[in-house]
């Protein structure tokens, strides 16, 4: 026997008629890539949403239609990620730290029709235009601008466009599985793969993962999303500030401590989301200015691991640290550190301590660990294992690929290796990639050692993530030379090959490196040895 409540799709659109009903006075502060403050409101975001998806149409844009867009967090920006999905389009946002090759590999794989840019990125649109296969429209995200139309002849800009639109046209009847958004993640080797999330999976991740026991949004709070809107839907805030009507707070191009600290003054930011860089960053400012941020009380931390240094020193100014993980293939949020009641009874560092894993599953999400033959390992906080993942807003198939991403009996691999309790905390212990994170941002050692090993004077050579004050992580290659080469000579033979923030920070020469069973380089047994080379540099 069937239920008989009504059913209504779950989708992004109805997240956003929701806050432009309920939440119409509520505030938008957007800074602008062109300079300045903006100060908008959920009604006036769900109007433009509304105008931009028929607008779309009428250039000819069908459902499914790939919409890129290499831009910031801003106002325009949340606008798109709505008028595209909730038109039934799909958002496809694009990380602009990628190199340009891969920037077009993503845009042709995708097949973007569109694409939205930032001020900033004008002139590498320029560049890649050339490249791009199926893309349609530039379009400028902001108003007429005679230079740009100049230097991208045919480019739209954003606020003609919308102008074109009709912000009473209701949605489209959507299936909640339809797709809504396109996010790729750069793996060590091969190409870019792209995750498509579904109406479905982006609406169930909004709703549990703001259980209280998750990120806990209300109407009351005023929410800066710091992660960008390119990574992985800034970790889903847009959705759920939409869904909660709560004041958000786009903090647009500048991400430095400095900048943040007026802007949660400024706006009186009760919570943000970001990297640990971005909070070291903050805190290194709040120590410089003397600022007091009493607004500022929870911090969501996520991405790479939380440094034990930072709950404490954020304590210093009342605000919480909240620990969690996930990753593009689960839309991302798989756990977050919430305590339990037992755990009040505990010492202020007893409970810090607990603190610094990744924290628990929330309801939709299952975790395990398994062993190298995939055996099922227990939960008893000691055992580590290969971290595998379940759930509504879980991976299945990566975009444009035939087969499944998952084990024989349904689970998405994550790489990462770690351990959990019998209370389900989980614990990341390393990863099993060894990918470099540089501010938050990927370099592949792959690629770092490619170019070593293409140097005439190197006989091999392995990169690894290095410890570093400022950015977490930075690369240093080991190498092993066949004829003679300086450390400055191999850096310098970088230049032009990869983006200057990926450059290696030092060279260590070798006689051999560690080589395992199956012919490959022993990565961490380099990290054992090198990882704290670069602890004393700035
Ligand atoms: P991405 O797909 O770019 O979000 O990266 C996902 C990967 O980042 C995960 O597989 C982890 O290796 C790492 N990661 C994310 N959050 C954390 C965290 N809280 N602690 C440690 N590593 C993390």
């Amino acid at each position: 026997m069937l239920g008989q409540m009504m059913h209504m799709p779950l989708t992004i659109g109805s997240l956003m008629d929701h806050a432009a009903r309920f939440h119409a006075q509520g505030e938008i502060v957007s800074v602008e890539t062109a300079g300045g403050v903006e100060h908008s409101t959920w009604g006036q975001v769900g109007a433009n949403a509304h105008r931009l998806a028929s607008a779309l149409r009428k250039l000819g844009l069908e459902d499914g239609a790939r919409c890129g867009t290499i831009a910031w967090n801003n106002r325009r920006h949340l606008e798109i990620y709505f008028g595209v999905a909730g038109g039934g389009m799909v958002c496809h946002t694009i990380n602009p730290r990628m190199g340009p090759e891969q920037m077009v590999y993503v845009i042709n794989d995708a097949k973007d029709q569109v694409l939205f840019i930032d001020g900033t990125f004008v002139a590498a649109a320029a560049k890649l235009k050339p490249a791009l296969k199926e893309t349609k429209h530039i379009i400028l995200m902001g108003p007429r601008d005679e230079e740009t139309a100049e230097a991208l002849p045919g480019i739209l800009f954003y606020d003609e466009l919308l102008e074109t639109g009709d912000a009473d046209l209701p949605w489209p009847d959507l299936d909640e599985n339809a797709a809504s958004s396109l996010c790729y993640t750069s793996g060590t080797t091969g190409d870019p793969k792209g995750v498509l999330y579904s109406h479905r999976s982006t609406v169930l991740h909004s709703l549990a993962g703001n259980q209280p026991d998750g990120l806990g949004i209300s109407a009351m709070d005023t929410v800066m999303p710091v992660v960008p809107m390119f990574h992985v839907n800034a970790w889903g805030v847009p959705y759920i500030a939409a869904g909660t009507g709560c004041k958000l707070v786009l903090p647009g191009p500048n991400l430095d401590g400095k900048s943040l600290v007026k802007l949660i003054e400024d706006t009186d930011t009760t919570l943000a989301l970001g990297v640990p860089t971005i909070w070291m960053g903050l805190l290194a400012a709040l120590k410089e200015t003397g600022a007091k941020i009493p607004s500022f009380k929870r911090t969501v931390v996520g991405g790479s691991a939380l440094p034990p240094s930072m709950i404490p020193q954020f304590a210093e100014y009342g605000t919480e640290l909240i620990h969690a993980w996930g990753m593009t293939e689960t839309s991302p949020l798989g756990s977050i550190n919430q305590l339990l009641q037992r755990h009040t009874k505990l010492s202020e560092e007893e409970q810090a301590a607990v603190r610094l894993g990744q924290g628990r599953a929330p309801y939709g999400v299952d975790l395990r660990i398994v062993d190298e033959a995939g055996t099922v390992l227990p939960h008893d906080g000691e055992t580590q294992g290969e971290l595998q993942v379940k759930g509504h807003w879980v991976i299945d198939t990566y975009f444009g690929k035939d087969t499944s991403a998952l084990t024989m009996d349904g689970w998405f691999d994550t790489g990462d290796v770690a351990t959990i309790d019998e209370e389900g905390f989980m614990v990341i212990r390393d990863r099993s990639k060894d990918i470099i994170k540089s501010g938050g941002e990927w370099i592949s050692t792959v690629t770092l050692e490619n170019i070593a090993i293409s140097h005439p004077a190197i006989a091999n050579a392995a990169a690894i993530a290095a410890h570093h004050a400022k950015w977490d992580e930075r690369p240093v290659v080991v190498a092993i030379k066949s004829d003679d080469v300086t450390e400055d000579e191999l850096l310098a033979f970088y230049e032009g090959k990869v983006e200057s923030w990926q450059t290696p920070d030092k060279v260590i020469f070798v006689d051999e490196l560690p080589i395992g069973s199956t012919g490959k380089v022993q990565k961490n047994k380099l990290r054992e040895l090198y990882g704290d080379v670069l602890l004393d540099k700035d």
